[in-house]
């Protein structure tokens, strides 16, 4: 892989950038792991919390994500700790909700103090499993997955796929194809094309036959001000057994590209139609 190819983030991290994603990480985080520990307290389905930890650490990370738009912060390191606080900022907030509901009262404790808390309940045990009251080393491992799943998925929503951004005109590029599907092929071999500029076979496949349950797709993102950004991306598609969900996984990206290449695959989508190409998915 030529990484001299691929878009790389300059790493700008703004202070404002910074103090606007914690404005807005850390009150959500306090209202979305407030509602999480609440929930958590009351409700009696392991399953549900299950499922609590990931849509709590999502909207976490959601949060954050919104933040670095904003704040145009172009920092992977910056983004991962910022995740990382934002997160455990949700995960203290679902403890501090957990204990109020358990007290019945309002409860102003700190980050270290619900630590101890947290120790002292989960030596005594604090719920019943399959008939079974874990406590001690037991119940603080499924605390300790809890906290690190809660945190890890906050980390994986906030920092995702990464938007090339243009460091001339200071803003974040934007979609100007999205999704074009392509029939599966290869991915190490287009890469190689791609990488070294070869891009007949890209332009030649749109609006061919795809399989719908398998193929690629590629978007193209630009910056709205001049024709210097352009980048490439190519997903792998692939729908999963049960028919109703389907995974996308970035395999190429994002390729820097030229204006002359944009020109080209827009040309070629509108004259083999945009519907059609959308029909060529349902062959
Ligand atoms: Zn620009």
């Amino acid at each position: 892989m030529d990484a001299t190819r691929y878009y790389h983030p300059s790493g700008t991290a703004p202070i404002g950038g910074i103090l606007t994603t914690v404005l807005i990480g850390v009150p959500a985080a306090f209202v979305i792991g407030g509602a999480y520990g609440a929930i958590a307290y009351y409700n009696p389905f392991i399953y549900i919390n299950c499922l609590g930890i990931l849509v709590a650490g999502g909207a976490c990370g959601f949060v954050v994500r919104k933040g670095l738009l904003i704040g145009r912060v172009r920092s992977r390191s910056m983004a991962n700790s910022l995740a990382l606080f934002v997160g455990c900022v949700g995960l203290y907030a679902s403890w501090l909700a957990y204990f109020m509901a358990m007290l019945g009262g309002v409860l102003f404790v700190g980050p270290f103090a619900i630590w101890s808390l947290v120790v002292a309940v989960g030596a005594e045990g604090v719920w019943e499993i399959f008939g079974a009251a874990p406590s001690g080393w037991v119940l603080y491992l499924i605390w300790l997955i809890e906290a690190a799943g809660l945190v890890l998925f906050a980390i994986l929503v906030a920092v995702g796929e990464e938007t090339p951004y243009c460091e001339h005109c200071q803003e974040w590029t934007t979609e100007l194809e999205s999704a074009i599907p392509l029939p599966y092929r290869e991915i190490e071999k287009f890469r190689a094309a791609l990488e070294a500029e070869k891009y007949g076979g890209l332009v030649k496949q749109i609006g061919e036959p795809v399989d719908s349950n398998h193929h690629l797709t590629a978007t193209i993102k630009t910056c709205p001000k001049c024709s210097e950004s352009n980048y490439l991306a190519i997903h792998e598609l692939t729908l999963k057994e049960d028919a109703e969900d389907s995974e996308t996984s970035l395999q190429i990206g994002w390729l820097i590209i030229n204006e002359a290449v944009v020109e080209r695959v827009q040309q070629r989508v509108s004259s083999s139609g945009r519907n059609a190409i959308k029909d060529s998915l349902n062959e």
